[in-house]
């Protein structure tokens, strides 16, 4: 991920995060979910977005519980972040990693008999924050409905095999939140109820964004939201509640009238049968503008949408702007590829026959990065 972005006038396209819209998300999160935590998923550098900005925003929001996948991303957190918040290692300890877990305040998620045998050594005589994590539907990561049966069964509910284990959360994850009248929700639901009565008391934790929307039933103590912090709709049957934070708007660097027929790229996909005008935008699958956009996207320009034509290539996306008004037309102007006046997050991914968060953690570094909050422009340190 980048931690340099290249100065504007040297960037080919702007990328705008906007903190304020990240910091309204979380606070509408919150109050959907109270009395629950609400907790943020800032894996993957926060979808691509920039943890060392996301985490330290969302902090000043109040939140205090937060969730990474891998080791180094906590350990780039909780730089960020200071002391104080929880932050959460979802993939758990792998071997050999204990003491990066302690020197950083990490708690790691424990996801199966070994790391939990692990992190209780690791404990000694002392004890260690844990989360627990069953899996209850994903065949992916967790226990096994009989792995927690088994710890259930174990001396005094298996407090003993837990013992050294500071238990603050026992959490699962939902395969189809997104799909509201899914069975498996609610098999999933009862499942981690079950789990949750059978072992030592701990605060329970199922719902990610999509979950939240499933009612409170879903909510337990803590939610874990990701996605929809960023803006992303996780009600994707209706319409999108959450504020827009990220825009792109990458700039025309030459227009080409056509006036005989002629093709347009790579592989003559496309073919300009009478005059039209194609504006070259320097943007491409490199920067993560998807090439299966090719023919598909959409940007808009004036107010006017207008295609994609031919295929994405690396560094360059070609568009048919003769829809749009002349003027609007020259080398510097601006198009909306991504929020704004252009296609959303969601119609960006759904046109490329993928989902938001492919699009966002696709975000490439060559964009000039800009983060804003509220009115005031905010450059940043990174
Ligand atoms: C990524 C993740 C989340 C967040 O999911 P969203 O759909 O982005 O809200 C929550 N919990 C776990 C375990 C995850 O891996």
């Amino acid at each position: 991920m980048p931690t340099t972005s290249p100065a504007l006038e040297q960037a080919g396209a702007i990328l705008e995060i906007d903190l304020g819209a990240l910091g309204a998300n979380y606070e509408n999160l919150r109050q959907r979910s109270a009395p629950a935590e609400c907790a943020a998923v800032v894996k993957a550098d926060a979808y691509g977005l920039g943890a060392a900005r996301v985490g330290p925003k969302l902090a000043a929001m109040g939140c205090r519980t937060f969730f990474v996948a891998h080791l180094a991303e906590g350990i780039a957190l909780r730089r960020a972040l200071g002391p104080g918040p929880s932050v959460y290692v979802l993939n758990g300890p792998l071997p050999e990693t204990d003491s990066d877990f302690l020197a950083h305040d990490l708690t790691p998620v424990l996801n199966s008999p070994q790391q939990l045998e692990q992190w209780r050594r690791a404990a000694g005589d002392k004890s260690l924050a844990a989360a627990l994590h069953i899996d209850t539907g994903m065949a992916r990561l967790g226990l096994t409905a009989n792995e927690a049966g088994e710890l259930a069964a174990g001396p005094r509910r298996g407090t003993e095999r837990l013992a050294g284990l500071d238990l603050q959360f026992i959490i699962s994850h939902l395969a189809c939140a997104d799909q509201p009248g899914h069975a498996l929700n609610r098999a999933q639901r009862q499942s981690f109820e079950s789990h949750l009565a059978a072992l030592p008391p701990a605060r329970g934790s199922l719902a990610n964004s999509s979950g939240i929307f499933l009612g409170p039933a879903y909510h337990f103590d803590l939610v874990r939201p990701g996605i929809a912090l960023y803006g992303g709709n996780p009600t994707p049957d209706r319409a999108n509640p959450m504020a827009e934070v990220v825009r792109l708007r990458g700039r025309i660097i030459q227009v080409r009238e056509i006036d005989t027929p002629e093709s347009v790229g790579y592989g003559a996909t496309y073919r300009a049968a009478g005059p039209r005008r194609i504006a070259t935008v320097p943007v491409g699958y490199a920067d993560g503008y998807l090439r299966a956009l090719s023919g598909q996207g959409v940007a808009n320009i004036a107010g006017i949408s207008v295609p994609i034509v031919g295929r994405v290539s690396m560094d360059l996306i070609t568009l048919d702007v003769t829809a749009a008004p002349r003027e609007a037309i020259h080398p510097g102007a601006l198009v909306d590829l991504i929020g704004g006046a252009g296609p959303s997050l969601d119609d960006v991914a759904a046109n490329a026959g993928t989902i938001g968060y492919e699009i966002l953690t696709a975000l490439g570094g060559r964009y000039h990065r800009r983060y804003l909050d509220g009115a005031e422009e905010d450059q940043g340190h990174d």
